[in-house]
């Protein structure tokens, strides 16, 4: 039972401390350790063991809090104030291990099977793309989530360099397979870039996962697009995976597997905001790749993707309470 009679936890007063000043947080947020104190857990997940090409994601949760203290408490557009109505902290990073992929897996799923059993909502700052698929393995349990997944990339190849399973190239292929993530109610936004094969997205399209390439995309626009999540994922719970190689590569350089022609900043923020609403139960911003990131902006992008986001998550979480 939440004690409601405690304050939620808040970021650092800029007034008192300036947002360059003090320990970098997520959001500057208090740094806890206990996932039955919140309703939405902001969490690193230093780790790059997938990575098929330009390896460097594993150092992105650390940017992601530096930059995040630019975030105010706010939402612009919406008015939402994530921390009045839901209770939100950083809990650190998952442990992870760089050297052996399946244990790294183990030990990020037992992270956030911790915070599913504590009843609060997930939001990871990868890592790459393969971090989803543990944290799928934690909460996704005997009920497969429906998910509305921003990257230039399907992640539904099967294997790389001759069977090898488990890369930032798989995790979607896996989570379907294990009945983790309903494919029907998933939509795959911004897709391009060169395949290895011509049929390289036929699997996905087979299980019935509503790929919306790029070229798609110019020709609805966002609110069209935001829409069709909408149609797609329906009333039951879905997952908000958004990898920064979606957007265009000006926009998000800092990454490892860049493919240009992508949407902008300002409308993958204008999908976000359309996502309102929706039974969402967790989400992740992935593949910010500090050594590819010299300006910081890429950085900047993936703290700001991550503000959105968790707004959507606190009032799922505050919607989710009324219910109860
Ligand atoms: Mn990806
Ligand atoms: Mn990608």
């Amino acid at each position: 039972m939440n004690d409601t009679t405690r304050p939620n936890p808040q970021p650092v007063d800029s007034a008192a401390m300036p947002r360059f000043g003090d320990i970098a947080t997520f959001m500057r947020l208090p740094l806890l350790r206990d996932p039955a104190a919140v309703d939405v857990a902001l969490v690193g997940v230093p780790w790059d063991g997938g990575t098929t090409n330009r390896a460097g994601a594993r150092h992105g949760p650390r940017e992601i809090r530096n930059m995040s203290s630019l975030v105010r408490r706010v939402h612009h557009a919406t008015k939402v104030s994530p921390y009045d109505i839901a209770r939100c902290a950083d809990l650190g990073d998952a442990p992870v291990n760089p050297v052996d992929v399946a244990d790294a897996l183990k030990r990020i799923e037992a992270f956030f099977a911790r915070i599913h059993a504590a009843g609060a909502l997930p939001l990871a700052a990868g890592g790459d793309h393969l971090i989803t698929l543990p944290i799928f393995r934690a909460i996704t349990r005997n009920r497969p989530v429906g998910m509305v997944h921003f990257d230039a990339h399907t992640d539904t190849w099967d294997s790389y360099f001759g069977g090898f399973k488990y890369t930032h190239g798989t995790p979607f292929r896996r989570a379907i397979e294990e009945g983790l993530l309903d494919p029907k109610r998933t939509i795959q936004i911004g897709i391009r870039g060169s395949l290895y094969r011509a049929d390289d997205m036929d699997w996905g399209l087979a299980q019935g996962i509503r790929v919306v390439t790029i070229e798609e995309y110019f020709k609805m626009g966002p609110e069209r697009v935001a829409a069709e999540a909408r149609r797609v994922v329906g009333n039951g719970p879905v997952y908000v995976s958004f990898d920064v190689d979606g957007l265009d590569p000006v926009y998000a350089p800092g990454t490892g597997t860049p493919e240009i022609g992508g949407y902008s900043t300002a409308e993958a923020q204008a999908m976000l905001r359309g996502l309102r609403g929706l039974d969402l139960v967790g989400g992740d911003v992935v593949e910010v790749s500090p050594p590819f990131d010299p300006s910081g902006n890429t950085a900047i992008v993936g703290a700001t993707m991550m503000f959105e986001i968790l707004c959507l998550l606190a009032e799922a979480a505050a919607q989710r309470k009324g219910r109860a």
